[in-house]
């Protein structure tokens, strides 16, 4: 039943608006997809897949091990459907697999992954993708397979690149994998201070967007544990040194024309939307709850831009 629901080839070519800042919304699990296609957001920011993985409580090497290939290939192909579909035409963005080793440890199979001192500075993201090209090559079949099947929807994206080295590679990868980097859109998650100051490199990859992942953004830049209680009081999104790299990465971005959008945590808050609707980002991705205040704070700020530019 792989291609029942598939949308017609006359649906295609998703619609992208002339102007403004979108506003979109991210999916965490496949099930809250129809919620968060009724909040009207103009598609999702994100959607994490290993969430798909996790929740089947096996590594990928122990999934693929008891199940194979090809369910491993489905299990990601059928989440990433039901939310495309939910979605159709709106475009949703896919990250590959993004969860540090102490959360793979926990699984089934999980003694065979690296325990690590410090996994946030350590194997995750593309890194741990990269050094494993053929569970890489799994998912980026998913891709491909979707692609077929007519979700001309879904985006890729990479998640905790350091600079266009890492981004070359999974290029390579995604068309070995029969996915062709230009007639798609894909992009990387600005997460680590080397890929904001390397941005302008990043952008002649050929990427599409690049989308700022603020959890870690602000983590690396500050050197600040995310998950440190100790520290948790410093830990702000709005720190000058933050918000710097962003305005440079959004402005050299816009020179590339590759667009530009955020899906960490602090897209939510106002003061966040403000300094990124005035920078010129093209797109905010909020959670579901969310996605209404960012709205109503978009428009504010479009509306008082406009009125500046008249005046
Ligand atoms: C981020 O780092 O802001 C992000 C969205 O990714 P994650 O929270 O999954 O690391
Ligand atoms: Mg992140």
């Amino acid at each position: 039943a792989d291609d029942a629901a598939a949308p017609t080839d006359s649906q295609h070519s998703p619609v992208k608006p002339m102007t403004g800042t979108e506003v979109k919304v991210n999916v965490s699990i496949p099930a809250a997809a129809e919620r968060a296609a009724a909040t009207g957001a103009d598609g999702v920011g994100l959607l994490r897949i290993e969430h798909m993985i996790l929740s089947t409580d096996k590594t990928p090497t122990r999934y693929v091990e008891d199940h194979g290939e090809r369910a491993y290939v489905d299990e990601i192909v059928d989440g990433v459907r039901h939310v495309a579909e939910a979605f159709y035409p709106r475009p949703v963005r896919v990250r590959t697999l993004d969860a540090p080793s102490d959360e793979f440890r926990q699984l089934q199979g999980g003694e065979d992954e690296p325990a690590e001192h410090n996994p946030m500075l350590g194997y995750r993201g593309i890194r741990r993708s990269l050094d494993r090209p053929d569970e890489f090559e799994l998912e980026l079949r998913a891709f491909a397979r979707l692609y077929e099947l007519g979700y001309d929807n879904v985006e890729l994206m990479l998640p905790l690149v350091t600079d266009a080295e890492d981004v070359l590679r999974a290029k390579t990868m995604m068309q070995e994998a029969g996915i062709d980097p230009e007639k798609r859109d894909w992009g990387v998650m600005v997460e680590t201070p080397a890929s904001a100051l390397g941005i302008e490199q990043l952008c002649e990859t050929g990427i599409d967007f690049a989308s700022f992942g603020t959890n870690d953004l602000t983590q690396y830049t500050l050197a600040v544990d995310r998950n440190n209680n100790n520290v948790a009081g410093r830990f702000e999104e709005l720190h000058p040194a933050v918000l710097d790299l962003m305005a440079r990465v959004i402005g050299t971005c816009r020179e590339h024309g590759v667009a530009t959008s955020i899906c960490g945590q602090a897209a939510s808050k106002p003061e966040m939307v403000q300094f990124l609707v005035d920078e010129g980002v093209s797109s905010i991705s909020a959670n579901i709850d969310a996605v209404r205040d960012v709205q109503h704070e978009v428009k504010r700020v479009e509306q008082r831009l406009l009125l500046e530019s008249v005046r």
